[in-house]
């Protein structure tokens, strides 16, 4: 089964309390302190995994606790460090913060991240004893280890994503010009799950492919299937919409190809700008008349048009040569940025003070200084910057504010500096 989402609990390791102990040995009647230090408790380190292609695990096991460090010993011997908890994830892996939904890190590449940091050892008496104090009875405790929820998910690592209506033909082009072999059936929804496929080009222009499945109208807002699959082309360098020239089924492909495209700009305005070729599949279904018409549609619009009969691999090829040349110019596969933790005290309900004023139609919302430094930390490009922008919106109570004040649909808020249209 394919799962890209998952919530876990995280607890990593408490440090080991440090050890009150005085040096004793035959006829030395009472010996300097000599309690050690206790171990640090295991940090919990995420790693990518190339082998692991779902969230699957982690629908049952959900909680991850590291081991405690050692209690320091007598004799000034330290306590073990407790071992480190790995988790192994999908390359790709998002973990975010369940409580606030911040990014706390990206997992797409070797570089190992910890998550939950073990509590540091205490300290044993040993650095207790002072001048004034020969004789210390205290040992600090172990730190506790860091406890959290997180949310992972899995945003597909690809160079290149297939859009589309359902049944035009995207899982048969892939199919071609990669060793994925996902479903392929003449009805709707035969993929149910994103499928990575490699597409070999020779040394230095391999590149990867992500079949998702068909989208559909109100996909970008959540209805139905589609939606939840638009994040695993969130990444994607170079998009290929696909369309059936043919309009075999009764469809316009330009119809189509335009409500696919509002459908991405509801998700995300950043991935509706995402380059794409149009691929103009089932060329075997239409005259040369038809074919040139919808050529000119798209050509007329700037897109790069390729015809194509990708069920017997006809001008794919030529297709797939076109796509490593415009991956040498594009940006690589999108990185997520951490995002910084908020200022503790913009968290407690009591310092996010704001007062809203309407002016010549405007809601402007004032006297929020804590709201000021948030928005420095948001970049207005990035989408899962803006979700989190929305977040704190909601949590501090703004949105309710601003119905209060009889905010409708498409008004201007105005935020500091920022303005944008108020939508439901
Ligand atoms: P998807 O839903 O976009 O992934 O579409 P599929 O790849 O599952 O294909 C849907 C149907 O279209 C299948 O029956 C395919 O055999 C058929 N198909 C794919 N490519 C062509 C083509 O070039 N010509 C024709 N006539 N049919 C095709
Ligand atoms: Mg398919």
């Amino acid at each position: 089964m394919f799962v890209d989402i998952a919530k876990i609990h995280l607890k990593a390791g408490n440090g080991g309390d440090g050890a009150v102990s005085f040096h004793r040995e035959k006829y030395v009647a009472a010996g300097g302190p000599d309690g050690g230090d206790g171990g640090k408790g295991g940090d919990i380190i995420f790693v990518a995994d190339k082998n692991l292609s779902t969230l699957a695990d982690f629908r049952y096991k959900r909680k991850y606790i590291a081991e405690n460090g050692e209690k320091g010993k007598a004799g000034r011997g330290s306590g073990k460090k407790a071992p480190d908890l790995v988790v192994r994830v999908p390359e790709g892996t998002l973990i975010k913060d369940a409580e606030d939904g911040r990014i706390i890190a990206d997992i797409s590449d070797s570089e190992p991240a910890v998550i939950a940091k073990g509590g540091k050892g205490g300290w044993g008496n040993t650095h207790f004893a002072t001048p004034t104090r020969q004789v210390p009875r205290f040992a600090k405790r172990g730190a506790e280890g860091e406890e959290l929820d997180v949310t992972l998910e899995l945003k597909l690592l690809a160079d290149v994503g297939l859009i589309g209506f359902p049944n035009v033909g995207k899982s048969t082009l892939i199919s071609v010009v990669s060793e994925a072999k996902p479903k392929i059936a003449n009805y709707h929804f035969t993929t149910l799950t994103p499928v990575l496929g490699v597409v070999r080009m020779g040394e230095g222009s391999s590149f990867v492919c992500a079949d998702i499945p068909g989208l559909i109208e109100g996909a970008g807002e959540g209805v139905g299937l589609g939606h939840e699959f638009l994040r695993h082309v969130e990444r994607c360098r170079l998009l290929l919409h696909v369309i059936d020239v043919s309009g075999s089924e009764g469809r316009d492909p330009a119809e189509d190809f335009d409500k696919i495209n509002r459908e991405l700009s509801v998700y995300s305005e950043e991935l509706s700008r995402r380059p794409q070729i149009v691929v103009g599949n089932k060329c075997d279904l239409c005259d040369e008349e038809q074919l040139k018409r919808v050529r000119e549609h798209f050509e007329s619009k700037g897109y790069a048009f390729f015809p194509v009969m990708a069920a017997i691999a006809e001008g794919t090829g030529e297709l797939m040569n076109y796509v490593a040349a415009e991956l040498q110019k594009l940006p690589p596969v999108k990185r997520y940025e951490a995002q910084a933790k908020p200022k503790e005290d913009y968290l407690k309900p009591k310092t996010r003070t704001f007062n809203i004023r309407v002016c010549d139609g405007v809601y402007i919302v004032e006297d929020a200084p804590w709201l000021l430094d948030i928005m420095n930390d948001i970049n207005p490009e990035d989408y899962e910057s803006l979700q989190y922008f929305e977040r704190v919106l909601r949590s501090s109570g703004i949105i309710d504010a601003l119905k209060k004040s009889g905010i409708a649909e498409g008004d201007t808020v105005s935020v500091y500096d920022v303005e944008f249209d108020y939508v439901e």
